[in-house]
């Protein structure tokens, strides 16, 4: 005779996968990661609302400035040149960079996202630049708000900013033809003409 094993309820963990399920999620979210992220926030709205208005336009206006600057130390700096090694720099402008990142203190968790692209100046493609980590642009060219590839090529073009590597057309469309899930590439090119 076998025994019929007893049907026991979900544990806590199963309920929240299953909730995560429902909401259309593949991956398991990290709770407690998820949860401190949306009280650091919910913080500052109320640190905001509370101690800080009414604020004068010229605050408005530094924390954007600062928004941008430390923006550009993480993603053009810590992450584009000195992670990746996408372009080489010279005194000034690595100089320039690293007091940019310093006033970040903090790092940035990129994914394919358009919003995460543009807030985080054009880091967002996330498996574009796990293909090609060594691209400069951290993105295909499609991108107009990849403010941070704009610094970079304005620093190019004053000489500060030099031995640019990116990924060819060719490149991209062999890796997506080859690995990708069907989702034609923003930049296409015709590459059965050419000597591909
Ligand atoms: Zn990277």
């Amino acid at each position: 005779m076998t025994e019929v094993p007893k049907k026991s309820e979900p544990s806590l963990g199963e309920t929240f996968r299953a909730f995560e399920k429902n909401l259309g999620f593949k991956n398991d979210i990290k709770w407690p990661v998820a949860i401190s992220i949306i009280l650091y926030h919910l913080f500052g709205i109320y640190w905001c609302y509370h101690y800080a208005l009414p604020v004068k336009w010229q605050t408005v206006g530094f924390a954007m400035f600062m928004f941008l600057l430390s923006g550009f130390g993480i993603t053009g700096g810590a992450h584009r040149l000195w992670t990746h090694k996408s372009y080489k720099a010279t005194l000034p402008l690595k100089l320039f960079l690293l007091g940019a990142f310093a006033s970040a203190g903090q790092n940035i968790v990129p994914s394919e996202n358009r919003f995460v692209a543009t807030v985080t100046l054009g880091e967002g493609w996330h498996n574009y630049h796990h293909m090609f980590p060594f691209d400069y642009k951290a993105a295909e060219h499609f991108d107009p708000f990849n403010w941070c590839t704009y610094f970079i090529n304005f620093f190019r073009s004053i000489g500060w900013a030099y031995d640019f590597r990116e990924a060819t057309p060719e490149m991209i469309n062999a890796t997506a033809k080859r690995l990708g899930d069907g989702t034609p590439v923003h930049n296409p090119v015709d590459i059965t003409n050419s000597d591909y």
